[in-house]
């Protein structure tokens, strides 16, 4: 699915003007993708129509950068198409609320039980009991009761001889006598649907009644998670769906189908094996994914607007032949400061969330004027070559400043480590041709 919505993205990004045939093209294109990936031909259909309708609108025919323009179009819809943000769980009127996950052998419900119940502690300050109902593996009650233990956490089970409905029952009756306000009952998987599985898994819905029923499915397995998830909805009329192994590096086409063809929301994403890897779901997140690229575009389209064609190539070329001064260095940053809030920025590179340490780096605003600053008390030959730097140039600067010496060194310090990364990164781009630096 991304490779093909790729390709025709990267088409009709540079494009300055954007004619309705390119719109056409592109969204024959976005359609065969959807339809490849189940998208239900209705849904493709309406989404193609709206992208279609945008973007030979006003909006983008008479924006400055077209091209880009309908990629933001189809991106917001797609976002739509994975609906908003729905990690809400329901809550009982009358406690305990009863949550019932299902899905395949595999998909992650045994640990998304104990990642959900962390979650609900955690954020939700509740109190919940763990159900053991898969009583096919001994295995799975263990995993169970490891988990409960490592959270601190009550978990129910009866071994393998005792029948689900009765367990799930008995359960219920145990949580409202010690106060458990949720109970997540774990059921057993199979690696096929099969209607053994269907009919257990129907007959404890039916004695429970749960106020929520998760369809956990694996986000790697692809199109085989949008089948999945079809006929788990058609038999036991689903709530939300959690879609774990996000963390692999699956593109999340499946995302996109499971929402369109079940119309039941992505509640949660996990994002790895630990308990509190679980996450709500983001569908603006999930549209740049899908899009493959984070919001790399947003930021390049930042980046173009502020930095015109000559400055960005004189740049390059200062950075090729390492004649990069400090007076390149604040003008750069004068530039990054047009383009809008540090953070902000930071925030839009893939990945960037993750880094720990990155928001709290010396990228804070007061910062950037304190080398502003520091940059301007020096002369122009300090400037240009920093090297000439000795202690009491250094002293004289702090002063000028109104900063301390040890401010100048770091800062003298980062700009040579960015020089060094400048020319290892030009190295590359010389190795990998045109195009390779961004990634
Ligand atoms: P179940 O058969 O549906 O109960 O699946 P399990 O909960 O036993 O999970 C199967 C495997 O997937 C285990 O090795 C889990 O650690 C792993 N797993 C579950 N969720 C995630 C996730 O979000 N990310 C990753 N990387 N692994 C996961
Ligand atoms: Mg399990």
């Amino acid at each position: 699915l991304a490779d093909r919505l790729q390709n025709s993205i990267q088409k009709i990004k540079g494009k300055g003007k954007v004619t309705e045939a390119d719109v056409k093209e592109m969204t024959r294109e976005v359609r065969l993708a959807l339809l490849e990936a189940d998208v239900n031909f209705k849904v493709v259909k309406d989404f193609v129509k709206r992208v279609k309708e945008r973007a030979v609108g006003q909006e983008v025919m008479q924006s400055l950068t077209p091209g880009q323009q309908v990629i933001k179009v189809v991106k917001e819809e797609l976002t739509d198409l994975m609906g908003g943000d729905q990690s809400k769980i329901a809550v009982a009127n009358r406690p305990p609320t009863v949550i019932m996950m299902v899905g395949l052998q595999g998909a992650g419900k045994t640990t998304t039980t104990g990642k959900l119940a962390n979650h609900l502690r955690k954020n939700h300050n509740r109190n919940p009991l763990l159900v053991a109902a898969d009583v096919y593996r001994p295995a799975a009650i263990n995993q169970l009761e490891t988990l409960g233990t490592q959270l601190n956490m009550p978990v129910f089970s009866k071994g393998t001889e005792a029948n689900p409905v009765d367990i799930a029952n008995e359960a219920i009756a145990q949580a409202k006598e010690n106060h458990n306000d949720y109970v997540i009952i774990d059921t057993a998987g199979r690696l096929h649907i099969d209607e053994n599985l269907m009919g257990e898994l129907k007959e404890i819905h039916s004695n429970v009644n749960p106020d929520e029923v998760f369809l956990v499915v694996d986000a790697m397995t692809g199109q085989d998670a949008v089948n999945v998830a079809e006929s788990f909805n058609e038999q036991l009329d689903v709530s939300g769906v959690v879609l774990t192994k996000l963390d692999g590096d699956t593109r999340g086409g499946a995302a996109l189908s499971i929402k369109a063809v079940t119309d039941k929301p992505i509640k949660f994403a996990g994002m790895g094996e630990k308990l509190d890897q679980l996450e709500a779901f983001h569908p603006e997140r999930m549209a740049s994914r899908i899009l493959g690229m984070g919001d790399v575009l947003t930021l390049i389209e930042k980046a173009q607007s502020e930095v015109n064609e000559d400055q960005a190539k004189e740049l390059e070329q200062k950075m090729r032949d390492a004649s990069f001064t400090l007076d390149d260095f604040l003008e750069q940053m004068g530039q990054v400061r047009n383009m809008g809030p540090l953070d902000e920025l930071i925030g839009m590179i893939p990945g960037a969330d993750k880094m720990k340490g990155l928001k709290n780096a010396n990228i804070d605003e007061k910062q950037l004027n304190h080398i502003e600053a520091i940059i301007q008390s020096m002369t122009k030959a300090e400037r240009n070559d920093p090297s000439i730097m000795n202690a009491s140039r250094k002293k004289r600067i702090a002063k000028g400043s109104g900063r301390n010496v040890s401010e100048v060194n770091r800062l003298l310090k980062q700009f040579n480590d960015m020089k060094k990364m400048m020319k290892q990164m030009t190295n590359q781009k010389g190795k990998k041709g045109k195009g390779g630096g961004f990634k």
